[in-house]
């Protein structure tokens, strides 16, 4: 069965495993039904980007925002936190999405 991510009303992220017609479980942390399915792994601050083209993004699309938006994010973030830091914690920032 395919791993899905999840992100609650109240800002939890989580991970369940299901299948593709279940419906989405509740929030492990508070309980919460109304969840939404997330893309993809990408770190939180990229959801918003990838989601700009609109729902009827194709892959290509997303992939070409990803490529385009991933290494101004990492940079940001890099001046601020630290380059140990950045690898530490957004990992997903230094491979592609594919
Ligand atoms: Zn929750």
């Amino acid at each position: 069965m395919p791993l899905y991510d999840y992100r609650c009303q109240n800002g939890h992220q989580f991970e369940a495993r299901h299948g593709f017609d279940d419906p989405a479980p509740a929030c492990p942390d508070c309980g919460e039904a109304n969840v939404q399915r997330i893309i993809t792994s990408a770190p939180a601050q990229m959801l918003g980007m990838l989601a700009s083209p609109g729902k009827n993004a194709t892959k290509e699309q997303l992939r070409a925002k990803w490529a385009e938006e991933t290494p101004k994010l990492r940079e940001k973030l890099v001046s601020k936190l630290g380059e140990e830091t950045v690898n530490k914690y957004a990992p997903t920032l230094n491979t592609k999405y594919d």
